[in-house]
């Protein structure tokens, strides 16, 4: 039996970057990993596959929009054996690189899937029993497959089959209206599928705004997407050739048919065989296990970080609980939690659509006092130029000094723009700090000086 300072169950982004925290800090640790592939979801079957895909459909899009900025580009369409083996040339660097990083000698790492025996010792697939002061569980998220009549019952792709397709499939039925769906939904509906998105809530990508999320609904149906939102799926069944999906919607019942049913109705934490009762450690009813600001469990020497715990499924914060886990287990001082007041969230459809620090909904919630102002792309010099017309750049500000408390663009690279507030946000700017910055023109960038004058001017009116 081992002993280690730090012992990581799970070698994703949470996991990896702690043990690399730990290690650095001189501490002896160990990952386990249980993967047929290492390199975590982010790289393999997350952020970078499904990035690198979108990016090339985009390229598409414009190809075949080429008219527009008076080019003739006849027949662009996907060579989907090519696109597909540039993904996994790009991914495979990626995931190499991580191997070496996890395989570089820092740290012990057990290719193997890991339980907890009690509360200091976690048991391999191979019988080895490993024991640790302290311990993390980054063990992530998988899809989950929720009580839909019928979903179990018919073949169905998720999202890894999506990112690996090397055809184009005639059409498609969506389940879901989140971030999965929308952003491969979109790609699927460029590379040639014909695409039907059902979604139970009002607005697809319900944790933004109804504004924002309305931008982005208009911008599916302009490129040909079926959406059908405020649905009740009442049943899913084997057709001829393929899937049907019959469903309420608007008081009516619907059945739509298509060739490949993909659930993208989300994800749970993977915490099933860990044997988190053996150690403790508690989880909350929605099955995410349970931490506090410093990311400690029910047990305080067992953290969680990433996905298994949340709350958001969203990489750099797993990358930021990871390295937070590793200093505050072993003492280092000055550590501040994560401030969920710069929460940062970026969804890849086209139009991007990017948030940062307190929604508008968070503030009218908390009867923050704010002041608001918004600008369309549609009245913006470069955004005009690029033909990029849909969205808006949104800010709120505190209403006496004008200190930032969030922002909200929807609209082209909303997800590069976003960043323009982040530092700001971060150091407590005001709107007449960013408005002193330089901004270049034309600039997709300069758009955000105009709410943000208009939001000056309401202020130097008031005093
Ligand atoms: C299609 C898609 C696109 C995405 N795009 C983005 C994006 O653009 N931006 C963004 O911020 N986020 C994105 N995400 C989310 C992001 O990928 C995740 O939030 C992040 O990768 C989670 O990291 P993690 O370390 O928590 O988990 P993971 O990277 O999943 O790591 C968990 C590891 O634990 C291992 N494991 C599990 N159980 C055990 C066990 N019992 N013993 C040993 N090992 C175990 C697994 O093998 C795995 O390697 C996307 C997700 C998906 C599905």
């Amino acid at each position: 039996m081992k002993h280690y300072d730090f012992l990581v169950i799970g070698g994703g982004s949470a996991g990896f970057n702690a043990a690399r925290v730990a290690a650095s800090l001189g501490k002896r640790v160990a990952i386990a990993d249980g993967a047929r592939q290492l390199g975590g979801l982010c790289i393999l079957r997350g952020c970078m596959p499904s990035k690198t895909l979108l990016y090339a459909a985009e390229v598409l899009h414009l190809a075949q929009n080429g008219k527009k900025f008076g080019l003739k580009i006849p027949h662009a369409t996907a060579d989907m054996p090519a696109v597909q083996a540039r993904k996994k040339k790009i991914i495979a660097a990626f995931a190499d690189h991580r191997r070496q990083q996890l395989t570089s000698g820092n740290f012990d790492l057990f290719h193997q899937l890991a339980c907890f025996v009690d509360a200091h010792t976690v048991e391999l697939a191979d019988g080895v029993r490993l024991t640790a002061d302290k311990i993390l569980v980054a063990t992530g998220s998988r899809v989950s497959t929720p009580p839909v009549p019928g979903l179990a019952d018919v073949p169905c792709w998720s999202s890894d089959d999506v990112l690996n397709l090397d055809f184009v499939p005639a059409s498609v039925i969506i389940l879901g209206g989140g971030i999965v769906a929308c952003e491969l939904g979109q790609y699927l509906r460029r590379i040639g599928a014909r695409v039907i998105l059902i979604q139970r809530n009002r607005n697809i990508l319900r944790d933004h705004s109804e504004d924002a999320s309305c931008v982005v609904q208009k911008a599916f149906v302009d490129e040909g997407i079926e959406l059908f939102a405020g649905t009740q799926i009442q049943n899913i069944s084997q057709a001829a050739r393929g899937v049907a999906v019959k469903f309420f919607h608007d008081g009516k019942t619907i059945v739509r048919r298509a060739n490949h049913l993909f659930n993208a109705l989300g994800r749970e934490p993977v915490t099933t065989g860990l044997g988190l009762d053996q150690a403790g450690v508690r989880v909350t009813p929605k099955g995410r296990v349970s931490v506090n600001r410093w990311q400690q469990t029910s047990q305080p020497h067992i953290y969680a970080a990433g996905d298994v715990c949340g709350p958001h499924d969203i990489v750099h914060l797993a990358v930021a609980q990871g390295e937070l886990v590793a200093r505050h287990a072993f003492g280092v001082k000055g550590l501040k939690p994560i401030d969920d007041a710069l929460l940062l969230n970026v969804v890849f459809t086209e139009p991007q659509l990017a948030t940062i620090g307190r929604l508008e909904s968070q503030l009218k919630e908390k009867g923050t006092p704010y002041l608001a102002a918004s600008y369309p792309f549609n009245d913006h010099g470069k955004s005009i130029l690029m033909e990029a017309n849909y969205g808006y750049v949104k800010v709120f500000a505190e209403p006496k000094r004008g200190r930032l408390l969030g922002a909200e663009i929807v609209g082209p690279n909303a997800g590069e723009l976003i960043h323009c507030f982040s530092t700001p946000l971060a150091m407590r700017a005001t709107v007449f700090d960013l408005l002193r910055a330089p901004w270049y023109h034309p600039t997709l960038a300069e758009i955000i000086t105009y709410p943000l004058e208009e939001i000056a001017e309401k202020i130097g009116k008031a005093l």
